[in-house]
């Protein structure tokens, strides 16, 4: 599946600071050292293919409005690629960041719909359930 037509990154640069990245060894939370906050990917034309193959959710989903947008929201919405978790990702100096409403009401539709939602902030971990309850999880 690929990008919405009419969406774009714009001046979000959340995944190059709050996902962990094997490939240059960036933990969470770590801004990348080729990301600029101003002016993006500075290796855009080379960055690796992890970066290249990368969209979160919202770059994804129509129902996903502007203000949604990673940055707006301080969370990323996004399938995961080694589970068939959904996650929201957000940066460990804001780590409840998942609880904005806008957010919130998401991830409990996707629970709803029988998936696992799990929130993650660095190594802490919640699972949010389909009655609005929430709890740390491992
Ligand atoms: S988190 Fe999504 S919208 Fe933000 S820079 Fe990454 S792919 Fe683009
Ligand atoms: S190489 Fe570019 S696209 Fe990849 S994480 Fe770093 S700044 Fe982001």
């Amino acid at each position: 599946m690929g990008s919405i037509p009419g969406k774009s990154c714009g001046p979000c640069t959340m995944c190059c600071k709050v996902l962990v990245i094997d490939h240059f060894k960036k933990d969470a939370g770590v801004l990348c050292e080729h990301c600029t906050l101003k002016g993006g990917c500075k290796v855009y034309e080379t960055r690796p293919d992890v970066c290249r193959d990368y969209e979160c959710d919202w770059m994804m989903e129509r129902s996903l409005g502007p203000q949604l947008r990673p940055d707006k929201v301080g969370t990323i919405l996004m399938e995961d690629a080694d589970s068939d978790e959904y996650q929201a990702v957000v940066d460990p100096s804001t780590p409840m960041a998942w609880r904005n409403p806008l957010v919130f009401k998401v991830l409990l539709s996707k629970a709803k719909e029988g998936r696992v939602v799990v929130a993650k902030a660095g190594a802490k971990t919640w699972r949010i359930f389909d009655d609005g309850s929430f709890k740390p999880w491992t």
